[in-house]
């Protein structure tokens, strides 16, 4: 530091630009942010940013910041005071819920926000009595949610961006990284210096990243799941396909089979226009270079048959048995910075945090970790039953004001729309959006900048601008695309007036009367309520997805202990285990005490079932199997399950509130025993609610076993559907599948 101008701090945090979560170095001199470079020691940028990423200071400082709350009057923007703002649109919004109900406030979340402040933005709408939330990854990856998670189960990316150093060939479809995840690119091109693994990219365009294509497959927009089949047709054709993993793991295969049959080389060059002896080729290079990686990205998820897409990549990784495996798996690159964290955190119009579909008892699952009473709960609902029904997509808002009221389950009827960090600049029918935005008796913007959502209108009353900090002037945790969470510090205090999306939560529940109710479990200071305690809030009821270990301790202490991510190498020199070095990525089970690594590829077929192999959530009762929370079929009754460690499991049940029907004395004979070395049975007849265990170990040796059966209390709800369904009407062009019975396939996963 030069003299007399005080120490340069180094602070840690997180880019907000996009979902590779690379670490920005701030230099703080005081109390003012200075300057920024990469993380030097990060796996996620290996020393890398991108100019995106190399700008978020400039971005922050902005001059287009909002400096204070402002309000429109007579078509003029004047400056008010955050208790004015706060006051009048309270006052206003109590009005519209007195005579519209409270389905009539929209509260529009965003995946900008933090972990914690996504899921206080969920719980404030659950607490205001609506189901009409959502946020940007309805927009974005909810085609890749919904054809992944009824492939194999999680809606998120299998393996990460560190993990394609070990991928022997790199397919990219939908996709262009080297602009819009730039960073990621370098791990791209570290398998092809490391591991000569071909590139292959299918894009209508000839991007930046095609350019370091060893194959480019220029393709007629919108037939991804022709060109996919055709590349299957090869596969099949040749038997190239991996069939002792299909016979082990994959349901349906033939069905799909005889599908792909139809995708003869002349076939699908009239529909794709991509000739057969070039997708032979890209069949081999994927056939010899195994196991290799599916990367896809908006390219293919923003269509109205995106669901289709997704879910033919899938059946290529599945087909060449790539799934499970390092260097392979589905890696879908997700956009903003932290979409998949406020995904995960429930901000949807059609579930609750951890993907709990709305239900009673995910209903009670949730006023149980709260510690709210349910009925009061409910009782904030305009009907009891307008609880477990879905809220108006984002998408689909502006209906709500304008009119239609087809296949809407809520009432339509939206006075009020609260942008809290969403600018629809990507999003269709902004003429609609206009017209709903002058109809409504208040809009509400809550960001650091004025965003489209602020200005896409001719009103000239009843709008207020709320300055938002950055991400830089608060501190929690965010998940990258890599499910992986990490640790952002304040960088600096908030600027000009602004204040961090928490406080603003904790003065509009003051406002509104249930402060007290809504931070029961959270201390307050002033007007700022704790994040910790809001991650611990979570941590307690994230069961489903594994986002129970990841403690705000731990992960400062990952954020801390960052080093350049080598597997190889650290596994040569007795490293530590994977997940380590990835920040925690979900699932990471169990409470931040029992250690989980986290995992860093999704059903590994590698690992123990202990360590985040293949079944190991059915141990919980949580496997999804097509639209439901169900074992069966995933997790065969009965089956045998290797290498468990019974009094893991024993511990992580009991904390998350199962009960056994193991005596004290059994329980410490079996702790005794050191359950490690165990055989058990799963049992999973009974449902989700009843997991019946068998200790094939001391005390009672194999000859003894007896079944001990784990209780949850309330039944866990089915998946709901997903709610983008294929429109063939606007497919029509080309002749491919019968949607429906596509997506009724059941590719499933199994163990
Ligand atoms: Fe930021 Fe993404 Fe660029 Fe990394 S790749 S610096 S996260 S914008």
């Amino acid at each position: 530091a030069a003299a007399g101008k005080g120490a340069v701090e180094i602070i840690k945090s997180v880019c907000t630009h996009c979902s590779v979560g690379c670490t920005v170095l701030a230099e703080v001199q005081n109390g003012v942010w200075i300057g920024q470079e990469p993380g030097w020691d990060s796996p996620f940028n290996l020393g890398a940013h991108c100019a995106k990423g190399a700008s978020v200071r400039e971005h922050a400082h902005g001059e287009r910041r909002l400096k204070y709350p402002m309000k429109m009057v007579g078509g003029k923007w004047e400056r008010v005071s955050w208790e004015t703002a706060i006051n009048e649109i309270g006052d206003k919004m109590l009005q519209i819920r007195e005579k519209s109900g409270p389905d009539s406030v929209y509260w529009l979340g965003s995946a900008k926000h933090n972990n914690e402040q996504a899921y206080l933005v969920r719980k404030f709408a659950a607490y205001w009595g609506t189901n009409n939330v959502d946020h940007q990854a309805r927009i974005c990856h909810s085609t890749t949610v919904a054809g992944v998670a009824n492939t194999w189960g999680y809606g998120a990316m299998t393996n990460s961006y560190n993990d394609m150093h070990n991928s022997k060939a790199i397919f990219i479809i939908g996709g262009n990284p080297a602009e819009a995840h730039p960073v990621s690119l370098l791990h791209v091109l570290k398998a092809k210096e490391q591991n000569n693994a071909p590139l292959i990219v299918c894009d209508p365009r000839f991007t930046r990243t095609a350019a370091h294509a060893d194959e480019y497959v220029r393709f007629r927009p919108g037939t991804d799941v022709a060109l996919i089949f055709g590349i299957l047709w090869h596969i099949f054709e040749n038997g190239w396909e991996d069939k002792e993993y299909i016979r082990q793991r994959v349901w349906g295969m033939d069905q799909i089979k005889a599908e792909v049959a139809k995708w003869n080389p002349e076939e699908t060059e009239r529909v794709t226009g991509v000739p057969g002896s070039q997708l032979k080729r890209v069949a081999r290079l994927m056939v010899n270079n195994r196991p290799g990686t599916v990367v896809w990205c908006m390219g293919g998820t923003q269509h109205t048959n995106g669901n289709n897409n997704t879910r033919a990549y899938c059946i290529l990784q599945l087909a060449l048995g790539n799934m499970g495996k390092e260097g392979g798996g589905t890696n879908i690159f997700r956009g903003h910075d932290n979409v998949q964290g406020a995904t995960d955190l429930g901000v949807l119009q059609n579930t609750l945090p951890g993907y709990y579909g709305l239900a009673d008892g995910s209903w009670k699952h949730w006023a149980r970790v709260w510690g709210e009473d349910y009925d009061w709960l409910a009782g904030r609902f305009a009907d009891k039953k307008l609880m477990n029904a879905d809220g108006i997509p984002v998408s689909r808002w502006f209906d709500g004001v304008l009119e239609a009221k087809e296949n809407m389950d809520q009432p339509d009827n939206i006075r009020a729309m609260v942008f809290w960090g969403h600018a629809p600049n990507s999003q269709t029918r902004l003429k609609d959006m206009k017209a709903a935005m002058e109809k409504l008796d208040l809009l509400v913007v809550i960001d650091p900048y004025p965003t489209v959502s602020a200005v896409l209108h001719d009103r000239t009353d009843g709008v207020y601008l709320l300055p938002a900090a950055t991400q830089f002037e608060t501190y929690g945790s965010v998940t990258a695309s890599n499910r992986s969470l990490q640790w952002r510090e304040t960088v600096v205090k908030p600027l000009f007036e602004s204040k961090p999306d928490h406080v603003i939560a904790f003065l509009l529940a003051k406002k509104f009367g249930f402060e007290d109710r809504l931070f029961r479990n959270i201390k307050v200071n002033g007007e700022e309520p704790l994040i910790e305690d809001l991650t611990r809030e979570f941590n307690r009821g994230m069961w489903t997805i594994g986002y129970t270990g990841q403690s705000p301790e731990r992960l400062r202490l990952h954020m801390a202990n960052q080093a350049t991510f080598d597997r190889t190498t650290l596994r040569a020199n007795g490293g530590p285990a994977d997940g380590e070095f990835y920040g925690l990525p979900w699932p990471c089970w169990g409470t931040a005490e029992m250690g989980h690594p986290g995992s860093a590829v999704l059903y590994n077929v590698d690992l123990p079932v202990a360590e985040g192999g293949m079944g190991f959530r059915a141990r919980f009762g949580v496997e999804r199997n097509g639209d439901n929370l169900l074992a069966e079929g995933s997790w065969p009754v009965g089956s045998e399950i290797e290498d468990g460690y019974p009094e893991f499991t024993m511990a992580m049940l009991k904390k998350l509130g199962w009960d056994s029907d193991l005596t004290d004395d059994e329980r410490k004979a079996i702790e005794a025993a050191g359950g490690d070395k165990c055989n058990w049975k799963i049992d999973l007849s009974g449902g989700i609610q009843r997991v019946a265990i068998k200790h094939g170990c001391a005390p009672y040796g194999n000859a003894k076993a007896r079944t001990v059966v784990w209780t949850f209390p309330d039944p866990i709800p089915a998946h709901r559907e997903p709610l983008y369904t294929p429109r063939r009407d606007l497919v029509a062009d080309y002749p491919t599948y019968d949607d429906r019975k596509f997506m009724r396939l059941p590719t499933l996963y199994k163990s």
